[in-house]
């Protein structure tokens, strides 16, 4: 877990509320999942803006969770933060989270995008696509997530392994929009229709239909703008080469997940806390947030980088995305049991 500093050291143990080394000034004390250059510039103009001094710890987001359980009463920690309603899910199951009452947030945040009782907010919206390789399909090969079962993809598919949080989401929000039974027929149709064995992250699976070894790939939809947007031309090569599909345009729109953030329960600073959570549902916040990993904003109204306008109409899955994490074990048996690998 790699620990870095903002603008105070983070001070691990009791005395923190006490405020010991940071006396007069107001902080909030931030374990994040995430960890990008521009989150930097987010908590300094929190800071400007409100006087609180953001001191943070950054950790993978299992284990964040787990150090939170640990540190119990004595936890520094006022927000937690991270990517996917599954690990959401897994922090509300542990027990650390607080739910957060704000008008701001009720009005900025849409219902499907927040916990049914406000024990986490949804910040920014990952699309889970269907890549395909151009240069085997002139036109997108299909348009809804239930065909990539369908037998005439026979050896064309590449994702990854289902111990991955993305997939158990999406595989929810299937069992929510077809139940389990058909879902677990399609899982079944999905695992003959695979190019491999499932291996690597969502990159690898575009550059996988890429390099010609499968002719459609599921990832999310950031994986691709970075690779567009990157310096090394073999990899803009790549997104070139790789068409997107939204799934479902036509029906319940594409399956959507969040990057998110929660009080802790007992946090230190709950004010601090609430009021860091409504700037980070702001206009200016929302940019940066969503920007920082080529997402879409959570908030509606607020544009998404350049390379999304394209995409910004588009429809998404409306299901609320707390189901993901309540299908979650769910869809983990039944990827289990058709051997997803
Ligand atoms: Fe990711």
């Amino acid at each position: 877990m790699a620990k870095t500093t903002h603008a105070a050291a983070l001070l691990i143990g009791v005395g923190l509320a006490a405020g010991v080394g940071v006396a007069a000034a107001q902080t909030l004390n931030l374990y994040t999942a995430r960890h990008y250059d521009s989150d930097e510039a987010l908590y300094d103009a929190f800071e400007e803006r409100s006087g609180i001094e953001v001191n943070v710890l950054q950790g993978d987001s299992d284990q964040l969770i787990e150090r939170i359980e640990r540190e119990a009463e004595a936890s520094p920690a006022d927000v937690f933060m991270t990517v996917d309603a599954a690990r959401l899910r897994r922090a509300e199951a542990a027990g650390i989270l607080a739910p957060v009452e704000s008008a701001v947030l009720a009005e900025r945040i849409p219902a499907e995008l927040r916990h049914p009782d406000d024990l986490w907010f949804g910040l920014s919206e990952r699309a889970r696509i269907v890549y395909y390789d151009t240069e085997v399909y002139d036109e997108p090969p299909l348009e809804r997530y239930e065909a990539l079962a369908e037998p005439r993809f026979e050896g064309e598919i590449c994702i990854r392994s289902s111990n991955n949080d993305y997939n158990q989401s999406l595989v929810a929000s299937l069992i929510a929009a077809n139940g389990p039974e058909a879902t677990e027929a399609w899982a079944e149709g999905l695992v003959d229709n695979m190019a491999r064995a499932p291996q690597g992250g969502d990159t690898d699976q575009i550059r996988a239909v890429a390099a010609g070894e499968c002719s459609i790939g599921v990832g999310n939809h950031y994986y691709w703008v970075r690779l567009a947007q990157s310096d090394d031309p073999a990899d803009r090569a790549i997104a070139e080469r790789v068409g997107m599909i939204f799934p479902n345009q036509d029906g319940r729109g594409t399956h959507r997940n969040i990057g998110g953030a929660a009080m802790v329960a007992g946090a230190p600073h709950p004010e601090a806390a609430r009021e860091f959570l409504e700037f980070l549902s702001s206009p200016q916040a929302q940019q940066l947030f969503s920007a920082g990993n080529n997402e879409f904003p959570a908030v509606e109204g607020v544009e998404p980088i350049e390379a999304l306008m394209p995409y910004a109409d588009y429809r998404m899955d409306d299901l609320n995305v707390s189901v993901l994490g309540e299908n979650n074990a769910r869809a983990v048996r039944l990827m289990d049991r058709v051997g997803w690998r």
